[in-house]
């Protein structure tokens, strides 16, 4: 069986170009005629870090929301915070870097939420069916509405090779304990340099792993249950995080969690802006970064496999560009897991509009 995935191509640069062929083709398929008056619709997107200039824009977002409200429903953006260093790192940043990103409601018409709350540790949690993870906390809102809207950027990134739906699910819809496990199997250390030994991170441990040695915090690995909460917990940074995964672990983590979390939707919809394709994701990439892709368009499909294929597909055309560009090729293990596991098709119909 193959999924539907529509393409609008839009080559260029100029901003007010692509706001007219986003409007073009929602028209076309009119994504959101089943939203239903006074429903809340959640948004997810990122806003991109304080450097990144090629997150997606919030003209187009406006154009989204508005497109929204036209059914009477109510919008509202979200995303979550992030567990390394920048201005997401926490609830009262990451609003305010929305607000001078022109991501403020006055801006595009709806409110922007960080779902993990102020340092991103809330959420509700959830023993999922993985070989990979087995608890999960995701922002606790998760469940109680039927829709989903998922506005990705695509980008490379530096384990998933590429990063658009399944990520901005599978990692950006995740309380930041589970964003930390999700990136590393192994426990957590604390750089003694770095800690104030404020005992933050020994009160909130549910595992009592964390004790001072030498006036440092230290964590016990064999008590540790890799849970993550001590990273939020830290406000001195000292909280070390292994970034050398196992690339196809992460992958799957990924795409268990992801499916776990899109089984709590009844309609789920994404979006992908396949402009200003950069190596780096959009927390990490800054105005110098490295496009590696001509301009694509916008994607948009039921299917956050298929989308996520046909981006990738269309990037490389008949050569391996993300190969090319030094980038793993993790995506293809995303792809062919997340088809076993029934998250979507690798197969897809592209519906050119
Ligand atoms: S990861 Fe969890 S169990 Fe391990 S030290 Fe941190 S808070 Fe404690
Ligand atoms: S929370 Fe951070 S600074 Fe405070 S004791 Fe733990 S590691 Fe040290």
């Amino acid at each position: 069986m193959k999924s539907d995935v529509y393409l609008i191509e839009v080559k260029t640069n100029d901003l007010e170009a692509r706001r007219e062929s986003l409007q073009k083709l929602l028209e076309k398929i009119s994504p959101f005629k089943d939203y239903k008056k006074d429903e809340f619709i959640p948004v997810k997107l990122t806003i991109g870090d304080s450097q990144c200039v090629y997150n997606i824009h919030p003209e187009l977002v406006k154009t989204i929301v508005s497109e929204i409200k036209k059914s009477k429903a109510k919008p509202f953006l979200f995303d979550t915070n992030v567990i390394y260093k920048g201005e997401r790192l926490n609830a009262v940043d990451h609003l305010t870097l929305a607000q001078s990103k022109g991501f403020g409601h006055a801006k595009v018409g709806a409110p922007f939420i960080i779902a993990d709350g102020a340092f991103g540790q809330d959420g509700k949690e959830y023993a999922i069916d993985s070989d990979y993870i087995k608890k999960i906390k995701i922002p606790s809102f998760i469940g109680f509405m039927d829709n989903l809207l998922v506005l990705s950027h695509a980008t490379g990134h530096i384990l998933s090779g590429y990063a658009g739906a399944i990520k901005n699910v599978g990692m950006g819809m995740v309380s930041k304990p589970t964003k930390q496990v999700q990136h590393s199997s192994l426990k957590p250390h604390v750089m003694n340099k770095k800690c104030a030994a404020c005992g933050c991170c020994i009160k909130i441990c549910p595992a009592q792993a964390i004790s001072f040695k030498e006036k440092k915090a230290f964590v016990d690995q064999a008590k540790c249950l890799g849970c993550g909460e001590c990273l939020p917990a830290c406000k001195f940074d000292a909280i070390f995080i292994n970034w050398s995964e196992d690339h196809d672990i992460f992958a799957k983590r990924l795409i268990d969690v992801a499916g776990f979390i899109l089984s709590k939707f009844k309609n789920k919809f994404f979006m992908t802006f396949g402009f200003d394709i950069t190596k780096e994701c959009d927390c990490i990439s800054t105005k110098d970064e490295k496009i590696f892709s001509e301009n694509i368009g916008i994607l948009a499909s039921k299917d956050p496999i298929a989308i996520d294929k046909a981006i990738v597909d269309l990037i490389n055309k008949d050569k391996d560009v993300f190969k090319k560009t030094g980038l793993l090729d993790t995506h293809k293990t995303m792809f062919e897991y997340g088809c076993k596991k029934g998250l979507g098709n690798i197969d897809y119909n592209l519906i050119k509009i």
